[in-house]
């Protein structure tokens, strides 16, 4: 490897790191260094957050160590057999850079990955040294998201949750087929069963911290995955169930979905066209359905057609509707709050609006319409004061069509 300048080094290993999607910051603890003690602040204050171009947050330093790997995986750019140059940082690299745009006000945070470097083991080990050195050394209060090597020794995985904010395991593909056949270094046993250490270990600290205040904390802003979709053949239908299963088993705090990118020098195993990203938004909004709309995961897969995919033009939660025409026009002065979430286009916000408005009087489309962002898509499916659609056709207006010009925004 020849000598790179931090710059340098900073510019291939941040770009390697853009593959991960399992960034967002949210759901941790709140801790800040008003006061003179300690340095940032996981709150948004006078932080500045900013969206790459493919829409990925990056108000967090998102970082790998090394882009040198040990494994070769095919979906991967930093696997063994690429042809990338290769960029290493040391742990107090890392630990310098996070202060430096955390003073600068650049970022709220640290996501650090790695490639695997001579063993499982001794990767974690340099993660966990630079999460270590940014707490105790430092003093840094801001948020740091840790990517775990599922084959680590698990006290090393451990301690990861100690320093850490968030701790992310990730399953890399939908099905065991899909690990097997483009990750076949990794196993999907190893990685179940590190996901069920951290989710012990996670319960057993907001345990402990319910009986004593001062009990250390640990991951509190809990674990989260990552599924590559469109690598391997998994339809969607697939991913929504394995997305459930996950969150059931391993009380995930978010599943997050990342378009495969087709990489230079692909593997042959590879598709040569990316998926195209709408289909990684409509899982995400699949993904909301089942954890804020309370659609089971059958009833999710049920928006799916007869390849198992989630339609591109219409959302998942009109798709739905289209199919099950007998469950509207849902009455929304009448109806419980879980048919209420059912309407397309209401969203958890307007729903409980709606409840609380409704106890003084009764509301017409019109209340419904200062509520919400648009009304026109719901219209056909809520009865209101003085509004009763008529029967619920194939009418153009419910296929509306989706902002293709926000996304194209983001394309290549
Ligand atoms: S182990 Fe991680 S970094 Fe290495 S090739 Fe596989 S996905 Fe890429």
């Amino acid at each position: 490897m020849s000598r790179l300048d931090t710059r340098e080094k900073l510019a291939i290993l941040a770009d390697a790191a853009k593959y991960d999607a399992s960034c967002a910051s949210s759901g941790t603890a709140k801790r800040d260094s008003r006061g003179g003690k300690g340095i940032g602040s996981t709150e948004g204050m006078g932080i500045c957050h900013a969206y790459a171009p493919d829409g990925r947050c990056i108000s967090l330093l998102k970082i790998l160590l090394t882009n040198s790997c040990i494994f070769d995986c095919h979906y991967c750019i930093n696997r063994k057999s690429s042809n990338v140059r290769r960029a290493r940082f040391t742990v107090e690299e890392v630990v310098q850079l996070t202060l430096a745009f955390y003073r600068r006000n650049y970022i709220e945070g640290l996501f650090l990955s790695s490639g695997i470097i001579r063993s499982s083991d001794y990767t974690m080990e340099q993660i966990v040294a630079v999460a270590r050195s940014l707490r105790e050394d430092h003093d840094f209060r801001g948020y740091i998201h840790l990517k775990t090597i599922p084959d680590a020794d698990p006290e090393l995985i451990r301690q990861a949750g100690v320093h850490a904010d968030r701790i992310s395991i990730n399953v890399e593909l939908p099905t065991a087929g899909g690990l097997k056949a483009l990750a076949p270094e990794k196993n999907g046993a190893r990685i179940e069963g590190a996901m069920k250490g951290m989710k012990g270990a996670i319960e057993d600290a907001r345990d402990a911290k319910r009986k004593y205040r001062s009990a250390p904390g640990f991951a509190p802003a809990g674990q989260s995955t990552q599924m590559i979709v469109g690598a391997d053949a998994a339809d969607d239908g697939a991913i929504i169930q394995r997305a459930s299963t996950l969150y059931d088993r391993f009380a995930l705090r978010r599943v997050y979905y990342s378009a495969f990118s087709p990489i230079p020098d692909a593997s042959h195993v590879l598709p040569l066209k990316r998926p195209p990203l709408l289909r990684e938004h409509r899982l995400y909004q699949s993904d909301w359905m089942m954890r804020f709309y309370g659609f089971k995961p059958t009833e999710v897969a049920d928006a799916t057609d007869t390849n198992g995919m989630l339609p591109l033009d219409i959302d998942p939660k009109l798709a739905w509707a289209l199919k099950h025409r007998e469950t509207f026009p849902v009455d929304v002065n009448r109806a419980p709050r879980e048919m209420l979430l059912r309407i397309p286009g209401l969203g958890v916000k307007a729903v409980n609006r709606i409840i609380a408005s409704r106890r003084w009087r009764r509301l017409t489309l019109d209340d419904i319409a200062r509520l919400t962002v648009s009304i026109a898509k719901m219209r056909p499916f809520l009865i209101a004061e003085g509004w009763r659609p008529t029967a619920l056709s194939d009418r153009a207006e419910l296929h509306l069509r989706p902002k293709t010009e926000q996304l194209e925004l983001f394309a290549g």
